[in-house]
């Protein structure tokens, strides 16, 4: 005996609204192109992949000629034809560096060890240009000893500041 399967709920709470609303259908239907068109429709997606762009899973009920989806600026497209225009998108194109800067930096591989030795040597040199020496110490703390000396005299109280 088959059983029965509920009736689905009108409306399925789900955060992305492309996906609660879909028909069983595939997008495209690969069984009508050539061996020739084929291959080049998966080129061009393998292209269009560069730029977070896949093939919809499933054709969404509200928009049924659409195709593909642009995961970056969350958008459908119907064709291959409108993803390359949308690829030459200015705002695409800025949300597809920024990406593409992030996976740079999480990626980054960790420093050999001549660079954490050019570091180290860049360091060395800021501290020998900038830093104190044992002269400029000694004159500071003379300074404050000196300053430290005039406030208690100016302001008897203010010595369990110091
Ligand atoms: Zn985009």
């Amino acid at each position: 005996i088959k059983k029965l399967r509920k009736p689905r709920q009108s409306r399925r709470t789900r955060k992305d609204e492309y996906d609660h609303d879909e028909v069983d259908n595939p997008v495209i239907d690969e069984s009508v192109l050539s061996a020739k068109e084929l291959l080049g429709l998966q080129q061009a997606e393998e292209r269009l992949k560069r730029d977070y762009i896949y093939r919809l899973k499933k054709q969404p009920r509200s928009y049924p000629s659409a195709k593909y989806t642009c995961k970056l600026c969350d958008v459908l497209i119907e064709s291959v034809a409108f993803a390359h225009k949308h690829i030459k998108d200015k705002r695409h194109k800025k949300i597809l560096k920024e990406k593409q800067e992030e996976q740079l930096l999480t990626a980054l591989p960790p420093p050999t060890p001549s660079q954490i030795q050019a570091i180290c040597v860049a360091i060395e040199n800021v501290v020998q240009e900038f830093g104190l020496n044992n002269e400029d110490l000694e004159e500071r703390l003379n300074i404050k000893t000196v300053m430290e000396n005039l406030l208690r005299q100016k302001l008897p109280g203010i010595c369990n500041l110091f």
